[in-house]
């Protein structure tokens, strides 16, 4: 078993952070396996040396270790371009020169209906697909996604094993979902090269991980990533999509929630034991991949 907690450096590591990491430290370990750090540092408007040391000091911290190097996503282009250009070179991708605004006046147009929000944000209206632009120099480029399920198939072949406790089972890809509720995802966003989807499914197979533990949040993208991975001639991992930390008012936690960071609690005294107590996370017996402790955290201020 390989495991990893991928945290893109853009702040303080919360409750939340350290539920995932934890989970999949202790699942790893519990099975004799691997545990991986990865920084998902792609966005560099964002990304900060010093979240990414917060970053090792706060999992240290918590009693979590990882073998070294530490993959970084944005000395990866190389293996994201390869990957693109596999893409490309199957014809299931196209430039986009649509800026946000423009999307969103053509969703405003009467014969779009109401826009449907996937789990890469709206679905895109498909302009650039009907309209080609001109080719420029870190242009977004978009997955074809008609296309791509016509490459493959029959696409309900395709499946992924899920583990997580809300929706444990087979999960079979479909296309009208893909096409409805997903469609022309971005697969390289104007001056990066990559996207998120592109670079997890390609560095999850070049880190050989066979189980990814992750938000549940990230459920709805797995049909993406499982997508990706057909296309790419990649393996597919085991997924398993935890639970949530939500703070009392049961909203989830967001990295600009300072209050629960993990280096807050550390300056305040609490143990790395208490923060597994507070996350539901009790030492004994390990994480045990179908347990499902309670929701809330409690407030500690
Ligand atoms: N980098 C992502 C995040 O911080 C996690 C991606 C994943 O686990 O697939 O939310």
């Amino acid at each position: 078993m390989r495991t990893r907690f991928a945290p893109s450096p853009t702040g303080p590591l919360h409750l939340g952070h350290a539920y995932s990491a934890m989970l999949a430290h202790d699942t790893a370990r519990a099975a004799q396996g691997a545990f991986l750090l990865r920084l998902e540092d792609i966005d560099r408007s964002r990304a900060r040396p010093r979240w990414e040391a917060l970053i090792f000091e706060d999992l240290s911290w918590l009693g979590l270790s990882w073998p070294e190097p530490v993959i970084r996503q944005s000395a990866r282009g190389a293996a994201y371009a390869q990957a693109l250009a596999r893409l490309e070179a199957l014809g299931l991708t196209y430039p986009c020169a649509c800026s946000r605004a423009d999307i969103r006046a053509a969703l405003a147009a009467p014969q779009e209906g109401a826009p449907v929000l996937g789990p890469d944000g709206v679905v895109y209206p498909g302009t650039c697909r009907k309209a080609p632009p001109a080719r420029r120099e870190g242009m977004a480029i978009r997955l074809h996604m008609r296309r791509a399920l016509e490459h493959l198939g029959d696409v309900s072949a395709l499946t992924f094993t899920e583990t997580g406790p809300a929706r444990a089972g087979t999960h079979r890809l479909q296309a009208e979902a893909l096409i409805r509720g997903v469609g022309d995802v971005v697969l390289a966003r104007p001056g990066w090269g990559t996207s998120y989807h592109l670079s997890v499914v390609v560095d999850d197979a070049a880190q050989e991980i066979t189980h990814v533990i992750r938000g549940e949040d990230l459920f709805e993208a797995t049909q993406i990533h499982r997508l990706l991975q057909a296309l790419l001639g990649l393996p597919t991992p085991v997924y398993h999509h935890h639970r949530l930390i939500r703070d009392e008012a049961g909203k989830r936690l967001a990295k600009r929630d300072d209050a629960r960071a993990i280096s807050r609690y550390r300056a305040e005294g609490l143990s790395p034991d208490d923060i597994r107590r507070l996350v539901g996370l009790e030492r004994e017996g390990g994480a045990g991949l179908g347990t499902q402790p309670s929701g809330c955290i409690n407030s500690t201020s």
